[in-house]
């Protein structure tokens, strides 16, 4: 499994697919199939991420695709994160859409 969401060859894809580490031949893929950095080859992984040139981009794509998944849907590292820590990056900035728009709700009835 490669660590990719946007559908290969699209035109998202090749703007930052291209810059992907975890596509360096020295990395091995099956790094990012593990769910976090507990397991030695997830830290390898995320270390890669970290230097990756394309990690904001990445991490935007993964959220474009896994945040209207349920969370048991989400595998693998993306954008350095795991998935748990990806699901409590989607919760906040749901947590934070709906405060804003309660917000502006109420200012909209007053
Ligand atoms: S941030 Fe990580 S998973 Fe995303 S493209 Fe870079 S190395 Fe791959």
């Amino acid at each position: 499994m490669k660590p990719r969401m946007t559908a290969p060859g699209s035109a998202a894809d090749s703007v930052w697919w291209s810059r992907a580490l975890c596509l360096h031949p020295a990395a091995d893929p099956t790094w990012w199939e593990h769910d976090g950095p507990g397991h030695p080859d997830g830290k390898k992984a995320v270390t890669w991420c970290r230097a990756c040139p394309a990690k904001a981009a990445c991490l935007a794509d993964a959220e474009r695709f896994e945040r209207p998944q349920k969370s048991g849907e989400r595998t693998g590292i993306r954008g350095g994160l795991g998935v748990r820590e990806r699901a409590a990056l989607y919760r906040r900035k749901d947590e934070a859409d709906k405060a804003a728009a309660a917000a502006q709700d109420s200012g909209a009835a007053a």
